[in-house]
């Protein structure tokens, strides 16, 4: 079965440092992991869509920001994607932005190659998932954002799993099954 997963906020820590450039940028001191309830940062007590839109465009830029990210399953969870990737059976499906200055393509392999998947497959895109997981034949798909979740649940017949976090918590569906270890994942192979 070809599994598709996000990268951000499913296998890579992208929330963390991406914070850290928010509070360089405004200066107004540290911002907690707990306030971030909505990734769309809408309902946010202090932070503006605008300014985090502008970190995002600012990071978009920066090849030094996503080669360092780090990661968020284990070294045996690695392996196992890495066997599911040499069988043909694993893609990365993500909304992370393509510049002229740089390959993000070429960053996204590096980095997934340094922790063990040999020869990855990425697709960017910047339309809803849902069309290249229907294109892609996905058949299991994971992402940590729950509008990705949705659309990829109402639209194609993949399983869809969502890991648990902060800011996906209040969020349900009946076809997005929550679950709260990454290695759940394989339980539904
Ligand atoms: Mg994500």
């Amino acid at each position: 079965m070809m599994v598709g997963l996000d990268i951000d906020g499913v296998v890579a820590d992208f929330i963390e440092p991406f914070l850290r450039v928010v509070e360089k940028k405004l200066g107004n001191g540290p911002i907690h992991m707990d306030s971030i309830t909505d990734l769309s940062f809408k309902e946010h007590p202090y932070l503006s869509e605008e300014a985090v839109w502008k970190c995002m465009e600012e990071v978009s830029y920066d090849p030094a920001f996503w080669r360092n990210l780090a990661p968020l399953i284990s070294p045996q969870e690695w392996q196992e994607l890495d066997r599911l990737s040499r069988k043909g059976e694993l893609v990365f499906v993500t909304h992370r932005y393509e510049r002229e200055t740089y390959s993000i393509h070429e960053v996204t392999c590096e980095w997934l190659k340094e922790h063990g998947v040999s020869s990855p497959i990425v697709r960017f895109t910047q339309e809803c998932k849902s069309d290249l997981v229907q294109e892609l034949g996905v058949g299991l798909f994971m992402d940590d954002r729950h509008e990705n979740c949705a659309a990829v649940a109402e639209k194609t017949a993949a399983v869809v799993l969502m890991p648990h976090r902060l800011y996906n918590q209040s969020f349900s569906h009946p076809r997005v099954k929550r679950v709260q270890n990454f290695k759940d994942l394989f339980d539904h192979l």
